[in-house]
């Protein structure tokens, strides 16, 4: 096993979009990046691509809809580390099939919530055992402001209506909140990350903000200090109401 003092930071869903500048900026802050990817050809890419920035990445392959993959990428990261310090649950999907709750497809919300709600669950269930063994335990859940269900009572939403999307981020909301409450006796920080409208392929492009600013909050909170929150919901620009 090898061991290491830096910080060792695994980022689901990182071969491209938010999740891949996440682990470009904990590698910069001097985290080995353990760069999570469910396609070994773009996993690698992206992985070769940060190597190149003189960044400590290596790949894994993790689907999280897959559980025999995210068991295998928690016994490799055991076997080469024995521990996990950070979590960054960021791996998320849309489906153009999802929609208001009167006519969204079934099957399209059902396929959004294993995505962002089951796979994140599994994915931290079969990491918590490292990252117990971590001095500082960090995990933080990508969410959107979208599962917020204060923004979404609003008569006059912002946002489009996505019944599957905005349901898989408040359970994922409730995952930070009672995980938070269970592990408040441990250096374990858990935190939902609301990246804001953002300019990445899962709404082609039209976000209005740059990839870096959609990284920011989760980063943050991937590196709070000891006397940081738990149990929170914030965009870069503040808290988002639950
Ligand atoms: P993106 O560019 O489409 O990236 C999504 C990433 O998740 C890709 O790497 C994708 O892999 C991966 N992924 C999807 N299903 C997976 C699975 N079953 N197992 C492992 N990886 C999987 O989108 P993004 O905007 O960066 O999204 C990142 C996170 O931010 C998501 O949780 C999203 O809901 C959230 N978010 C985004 C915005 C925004 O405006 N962009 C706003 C709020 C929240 P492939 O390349 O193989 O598909």
């Amino acid at each position: 096993m090898a061991s290491t003092a830096k910080k060792v930071a695994l980022i689901t869903g990182a071969n491209k979009g938010i999740g891949f500048e996440v682990a470009r900026q904990l590698g910069a802050a001097g985290c080995v990046v353990v760069l999570g990817a469910r396609n070994q050809t773009l996993g690698k890419e992206a992985a070769a691509k940060l190597i190149a920035e003189s960044l400590d990445v290596r790949f894994v392959p993790i689907d999280v809809t897959d559980f025999a993959s995210v068991a295998a990428a928690a016994e490799s990261i055991g076997r080469d580390f024995g521990r996990l310090d950070i979590l960054v649950n960021n791996a998320g999907i849309n489906d153009p099939g999802d929609g208001p709750a009167p006519t969204a497809q079934l099957a399209a919300v059902e396929r959004v919530l294993r995505t962002n709600f089951l796979g994140v669950l599994a994915v931290t269930q079969a990491m918590l055992p490292l990252l117990r063994k971590s001095p500082a335990g960090r995990i933080v859940n990508v969410s959107s402001g979208l599962g917020s269900l204060t923004r979404n009572a609003s008569p006059n939403p912002s946002s489009p209506t996505f019944i599957g999307y905005s349901a898989s981020k408040a359970a994922l909301n409730m995952l930070t909140v009672q995980l938070a409450r269970l592990l408040s006796d441990t250096p374990i920080k858990v935190n939902s990350a609301a990246p804001g409208y953002t300019a990445t392929a899962l709404n082609d492009f039209r976000g209005t903000q740059t990839i870096p600013e959609g990284a920011a909050e989760a980063v943050r909170l991937a590196l709070l200090p000891d006397d940081g929150p738990t149990g929170t919901y914030s965009e870069r620009t503040g808290i988002v109401p639950w």
